[in-house]
């Protein structure tokens, strides 16, 4: 756990036909979670417009979900993106936090309930990924840290692998498509074979319970030219700004009239808050059982797009319009959390442009902003 560069303390190649023997001695004492494809059966197949070969790559592509899986066969690691984030296993979609018992409608007792988790491993995890789980190690460790969260952060094992990008990839452009920082252990995809570099001793024994050779000239050259495959060009270079003034940008572009027309097209859906690796807002309801004498506090994911999410009592609603709304997502990203942290807090991993019904992203909007304080 961790984000500075990390040393390196192992270069080997891992054949991937070892993948399935490596999985059985995990598995006794790690719970595994990995891609998964999902979308063998969806949209695309009923779109009479569409060409059929390219959807069908793009399904192989993108339609995939972190499952947990029993064996290595049922992995689909070469993938673009996952439609949920890891974010899931760290701080889960619901989660009961209080348990509480009512005596003549009076609270009797309150009991914290922490989570029971076996030491886990996520295999294959994307650079974009990897750096929003490294924001979110910030907002929840930082400080105050949240008990529940560093639980499962600390059981947590992480190995990254290359990604296959798209155009809606743009993690370069916004400096996160980094290969040392957090991983235990990161793959690199060259054909028949991983290769290997370990960075913690956590990775160098989950990986050593299978037998790796030793690298080479050749190997080296291979991570090298895969890892080039993997630049996320085609949307970086979409993305006009130089990352860095975004904080400048988005507070003299504040009253630009854009904003007005990306909140007519929002539907207020949530959906980009549900999807964003960095995206961590929640809300607490107390749910009480039908005998009325005990229930659960329990935490839900929430999303600052929603209408009533800046309610207040007295019905006053903070940001009552899309525009705003939609301002404050873009702000979170690039102002408000990146003057604190030093990065952004968007890794560009395109979910939210991919997922919108309204095709409004974040490579669109980062542009029009630096395009329109250009001509202020
Ligand atoms: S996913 Fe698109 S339409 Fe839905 S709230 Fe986000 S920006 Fe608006
Ligand atoms: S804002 Fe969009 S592109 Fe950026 S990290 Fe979140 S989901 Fe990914």
């Amino acid at each position: 756990m961790g984000e500075t560069k990390q040393k390196v303390i192992k270069e080997a190649i891992l054949p991937k036909k070892l993948l399935p023997e490596l999985f059985e001695k995990l598995l006794p004492d790690y719970d595994i979670y990995g891609p998964v494809q999902k979308a063998k059966n969806d949209a695309y197949d009923i779109a009479p417009s569409v060409d059929k070969k390219a959807m069908d790559v793009r399904k192989k592509l993108r339609g995939n979900e972190f499952e947990k899986v029993e064996t290595a066969d049922i992995l689909n690691l070469e993938y673009t993106s996952t439609v949920t984030p890891i974010k899931k296993f760290f701080i889960p979609p619901k989660e009961d936090i209080v348990k509480f018992e009512l005596e003549n409608l009076k609270l009797k007792s309150l009991e914290d309930l922490q989570p029971d988790v076996k030491p886990f491993i996520l295999f294959g995890v994307h650079a974009c990924d990897m750096q929003g789980l490294l924001r979110l190690d910030y907002s929840f460790i930082k400080g105050n840290p949240e008990s529940n969260y560093l639980s499962r952060r600390e059981k947590s094992i992480i190995v990254g692998i290359n990604c296959i990008p798209d155009e809606y990839c743009f993690c370069e452009a916004v400096g996160a498509q980094i290969y040392d920082e957090g991983f235990d252990v990161f793959l690199t995809n060259i054909g028949q074979s991983f290769h290997v570099t370990v960075y913690t001793e956590k990775g160098l024994e989950i990986i050593s319970k299978v037998e790796l050779y030793d690298v080479d000239d050749t190997s080296i050259k291979e991570k090298e030219k895969a890892l080039e495959r993997s630049r996320s060009l085609e949307g970086s270079e979409k993305f006009k700004p130089d990352y860095h003034n975004m904080p400048l940008l988005s507070k003299s572009g504040d009253d630009l009239p854009f904003w007005d027309r990306i909140g007519e097209r929002c539907f207020s859906c949530g959906t980009c808050n549900l999807v964003c690796p960095t995206c961590y807002c929640f809300d607490v309801n107390d749910v009480m059982n039908i005998n009325i004498k005990d229930g659960t506090r329990r935490r839900f994911w929430d999303s600052c797009q929603l209408e009533s999410f800046a309610v207040v009592a007295g019905g006053e609603n903070f940001r009552a319009s899309r525009t705003n709304r939609n301002k404050h997502r873009f702000y979170r990203k690039f102002r408000y959390l990146m003057e604190e942290y030093g990065k952004p807090f968007c890794v560009g991993c395109g979910r939210c442009g991919r997922q919108c019904v309204a095709d409004i992203n974040m490579i669109e909007t980062s542009n029009l902003l630096y395009e329109n304080v250009e001509k202020i």
